[in-house]
């Protein structure tokens, strides 16, 4: 059986929203909640400013982190658009995102209607994640 995720409808609405606002940059952010249930979104700056790849800027990470610690939630997930791509992690997210305790959220505009997909990614070994919107 696959890993669940839940995100609150809000949320999955602002992450659409973020990424067509950047498109075509990629858009990204991190994802908080508790028990693989996102409710809270914090969008952050691409300080890449590239259609096909993001980087975060350490000082806003660092805020983040401590407003979610704040607000007693945990970081759960990664989110970035893919503007031109599917919403699967590239050969460049494959070399980048390691962190095993990371769910990478991405999200397609590469059709009319957004793809959003979530995964893990331990050791290069990618697995999808069930994502429900609530
Ligand atoms: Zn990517």
């Amino acid at each position: 059986m696959s890993e669940q995720l839940v995100i609150d409808e809000s949320v999955y609405k602002e992450i659409i929203a973020h990424s067509f606002e950047l498109k075509p940059i990629e858009s990204c952010g991190y994802l908080a909640g508790k028990n693989n249930h996102i409710t809270k979104l914090y969008k952050m700056v691409n300080i890449d400013n590239e259609p096909d790849h993001f980087s975060f800027e350490p000082k806003e990470q660092f805020a983040v982190l401590k407003d979610s610690r704040a607000n007693d939630l945990q970081l759960l997930s990664v989110y970035h658009s893919h503007p031109e791509s599917p919403a699967r992690p590239s050969q460049e997210d494959l070399r980048l995102l390691k962190d095993p305790n990371m769910i990478y959220v991405i999200v397609s505009l590469e059709h009319d209607t957004p793809d959003l997909k979530a995964y893990r990614i331990v050791d290069s070994e990618v697995s999808e994640l069930t994502v429900s919107i609530k």
